[in-house]
């Protein structure tokens, strides 16, 4: 006697999916079931599972190149912004005590507190 309306339910034995017992491949891994062998299905799976390989391979190297590309553009633009945006020896004030390069603007040195720039003395400006 056969359950019409139940179907069985069997295991993939590859990924342990589990299909109905009248699949003749996994429809997560495409390993052929027992159903599938005892039919005789003719698929070409592996060819196909090659097809997917190849495929594959030329994405992660298409994946790879442009990877490298952007790799590649983000090095470029990085030397460029550096290039602009040097960070120059002028740029900084050399604490004269401690050797600490301070920001531009800078009076009092960040890490020892000495002053900067220099107290000019023959400045009679005032
Ligand atoms: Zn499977
Ligand atoms: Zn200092």
């Amino acid at each position: 006697m056969h359950y019409l309306s139940v179907k069985n339910m069997v295991y993939c034995s590859n990924c342990g999916t589990q299909i109905a017992d009248d699949s003749y491949f996994c429809p997560k891994c495409g390993k052929k079931t027992q159903a599938g062998k005892a039919a005789k299905v003719n698929y070409p799976s592996d060819e196909l599972q090659d097809a997917f390989y190849q495929v594959g391979i030329e994405l992660e190297r298409a994946f790879n190149m442009a990877a490298r590309e952007t790799h590649q553009a983000i090095k470029n633009a990085r030397s460029n912004w550096q290039q602009n945006h040097k960070p120059s020896q002028e740029q900084t004030i050399t604490c004269p005590k401690c050797g600490t390069k301070n920001p531009t603007g800078s009076i009092f040195c960040i890490s020892c507190g000495a002053r900067l720039t220099p107290v000019e003395e023959s400045s009679g400006s005032a």
